[in-house]
């Protein structure tokens, strides 16, 4: 048994649609987006513009087409007037209130004796819906309407203001979030009539937003008379909710409000659309008009035009006014001309369109938070945060996902963008990466990430090269963010290394990553996907350095045997790095294959010197940092502070061998000759990660990396 929806209308008969296809499947019915291969068809109407009506009727002939060829059930349900009922009820089989949705397996069963009884299904709220998608979904929190607006059926319709339970909204957008759904919409007629006991829309929006995740937050539709200062309290702390306003005005003069039954006038309007865009930062705001209501002149008309004027919407919905039967508007004489209603609408459609595109021209050059929404021919396709239409070239889909992207051109209706670009430097330990970073950074107007696995840890400075000063007044990140008595993996570098990314971006600055740990790159650049380590693993990790070459060699075996095959089985280090990565991250070295590339434009550059020179590099710096940088003191200071000799050990290079020096397990002589050549060693360990890393652009000095940047940001 297959079944087909045809919604007409706004994002309630959507979020109904919804609730239909969990009541339908529970019966056992699956979706067809086949007409043809439908045994019921349920309609959701809109009575809100004729012309919606006119089509349901010419779906008359379409259903005794089909009829002639199967048995068809047809329903109708959604905004139905009493007035069309009567003519409705020729081309459906059943017609019913939605309200009555969950009577829908009953009253179907009369028409077909083969479907079996359905259990009690509550009431309205309580039915499960079936999303259409899997990371957007409408969650109603109030039917029906009080507010009997001169030309609107909705009162009639949906009747009366029905507030649904708070526990059970709180329930259904937890469960939402918890699945990894990213855009919450609340919906009602009119969301500020909500209430429930003491909770008002303000409390429960607060209480929504309270909730942890990473999901964005919005509602409609708001009615102007009830828009409280508390709900823009809300709105200004809250965390999740988008930018982004739709406030129905209808009219802009007061005489036309008063006729429309809207209770507020366009002075108060203003007022509020000013206090709005005063508590939450960079608002877009959007609005319903209606042109041509009965008596309205042109000097009235025009007071609707100066007020869309001083508004600078950044959306509207315009409507040419048409009596809708059973409303108290349709009592008047529709008097105004078609002629003139669209010229009219023409003339606000235009006024929209100029304060549109001067918004969106706003926008150009700021990076902002998009929520892709579809995947075509290289595209994507999303909403900004503050609800704009934005298109970007990609390689990857990123449908579901929020992505950060740099506005660069606009319209009227939309925006379009490309991939923010960030800027790595990377290469050998002492290749003079960070003096080069910084240099770039001041042309560029860059802020430095530090990719270096010991530069996180606080008073880890001379032995991990971090000299502060060198950076002068540029921001930096990531150094100092970990004590060395705690284990801070590249998962934990990975996540700060994103958020700090998409601060700088907010701030309009270019981020550069700077730093040798070829895993910390890798990660960032390629967009591993790690898992979080269990405490089992990560207690593993610390015991990897006591095992023998041929123990390190059985567990790569057990955990990840494709790269036990392939790898060097005399080289000790590259067996255990292969182990590390599993124990820090809960997924095996080939497993890491799996990536996803993050959503960015990167361009790595690379930096490094003639092995030989390299090599005098090395010793030179080592020499220094012994003898006149006071290494030795500051490896004893942090022993004296809590930093055990096992946990030196791990860090190690300069601490593993200081280490032992001052535990009296080599002499001083000893220690220049190991650490030096393990120094070595590392840089060349370092090349041949960087070497298979197709990506990085090596570069010789400044001037090169300049002219590359340069080509590179456009
Ligand atoms: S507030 Fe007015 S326009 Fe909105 S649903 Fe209620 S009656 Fe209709």
């Amino acid at each position: 048994m297959k079944y087909h929806l045809i919604i007409f209308g706004c994002q309630f008969n959507i979020s109904d649609s919804q609730r239909v296809a969990g009541v339908v499947q529970k019966m056992g019915y699956e979706k067809t987006a086949d007409i043809n291969q439908a045994d019921l068809i349920i309609v959701l109407a809109c009575s809100v513009r004729q012309t919606a009506i006119d089509r349901i009727h010419g779906l008359k002939h379409r259903f005794n087409r089909l009829k002639k060829k199967r048995p068809v059930i047809t329903v109708l349900s959604g905004c139905v007037l009493d007035s069309d009922l009567e003519k409705m009820s020729e081309t459906f089989d059943l017609i019913y209130k939605s309200e009555d949705l969950p009577k829908l397996p009953e009253l179907i069963r009369k028409i077909d004796k083969k479907i079996k009884p359905s259990g009690s299904l509550g009431n309205y709220f309580d039915i499960h819906p079936q999303y259409d998608s899997t990371f957007q979904a409408y969650v109603p929190i109030i039917t029906g309407c009080n507010n009997f607006c001169a030309y609107c059926v909705v009162p009639y319709t949906r009747g009366r203001e029905k507030s649904r339970p708070a526990e059970q909204i709180l329930k259904e957008c937890r469960e939402l979030i918890r699945r990894g759904y990213k855009e919450i919409t609340l919906i009602g007629q009119n969301v500020n009539s909500y209430r429930d006991k003491n909770i008002t829309f303000a409390s429960l929006l607060k209480k929504v937003d309270e909730i942890s995740g990473e999901y964005w937050l919005s509602f409609a539709t708001s009615h102007p008379k009830d828009l409280s200062e508390d709900l823009l309290r809300v709105m200004s702390k809250a965390k999740h909710l988008m930018p982004y306003l739709h406030l129905p005005v209808q009219a802009g003069d007061d005489e036309i409000l008063r006729a429309m039954n809207r209770r507020y006038t366009a002075k108060h309007y203003l007022a509020l659309i000013a206090k709005a865009r005063g508590a939450v930062k960079n608002l877009a705001v959007s609005t319903d008009a209606i042109v041509g209501f009965p008596n309205e002149s042109v000097l009235q008309f025009n007071n609707t035009a100066k007020l869309f004027k001083k508004v600078d919407y950044d959306m509207a919905y315009l409507a040419q006014y048409s009596p809708r039967a059973g409303t108290k508007a349709a009592m008047l004489a529709d008097n105004v001309s078609i002629k003139e209603k669209r010229r009219r609408e023409f003339l606000l459609n235009n006024i929209l369109k100029k304060s549109a595109h001067k918004n969106n021209q706003k926008m150009v050059g700021q990076v902002w938070p998009v929520l892709v929404h579809s995947y075509k021919a290289g595209y994507c396709y999303g909403r900004t945060k503050n609800n704009k239409n934005i298109k970007f070239a990609s390689s990857m889909d990123y449908t579901g996902k929020f992505v950060r992207v740099k506005v660069t051109d606009c319209y009227a209706w939309g925006l379009s963008g490309e991939l923010p670009k960030i800027l790595v430097i990377t290469g050998t330990t002492a290749s003079g990466k960070t003096k080069l970073a910084v240099r770039l950074a001041r042309k560029f107007k860059g802020e430095i990430i530090s990719a270096d696995s010991r530069q996180v840890y606080k008073g880890m400075d001379i032995g991990t090269g971090k000299d502060l000063k060198e950076y002068g007044k540029i921001p930096y990140h990531l150094i100092d963010v970990a004590d060395p008595k705690k284990v801070f993996t590249v998962v934990d570098w990975q996540k700060m290394a994103y958020e700090k990314i998409n601060e700088i971006l907010e701030r309009g600055r270019l981020p550069i990553i700077c730093g040798g740990s070829g895993l910390y790159v890798s990660s960032l650049v390629h967009g591993y996907q790690f898992t979080e380590a269990t405490k089992d693993q990560r207690a593993e990790l610390k015991k990897l350095e006591s095992l023998t070459t041929s123990q390190l060699l059985q567990k790569l075996k057990k955990i990840d045997e494709p790269t036990y095959l392939i790898i060097d089985k005399n080289n000790r280090r590259r067996i255990i790095r292969a182990l590390i990565i599993y124990f820090q991250t809960g997924k095996s070295k080939s497993e890491q294959l799996a990536k996803i590339k993050p959503p960015y434009d990167f361009l790595q550059l690379g930096i490094t010197f003639e092995r030989e020179i390299l090599k005098q590099r090395i010793k030179k710096r080592l020499i220094d940092r012994l003898e006149k940088e006071g290494l030795v003191a500051e490896i004893k200071r942090l022993h004296k502070n809590g930093v055990s000799y096992k946990r030196l050990e791990e860090f190690g290079l300069e601490y593993r061998y200081i280490g032992r020096y001052l535990q009296g397990k080599i002499i001083y002589d000893e220690l220049v000759l190991q650490l030096n050549s393990a120094i070595a060693d590392f840089a060349k360990r370092q090349m041949t990660w960087f070497k298979k890393d197709f990506t990085i652009d090596w570069v010789k000095d400044f001037g090169e990396a300049e002219k590359k940047i340069k080509s590179f940001l456009g």
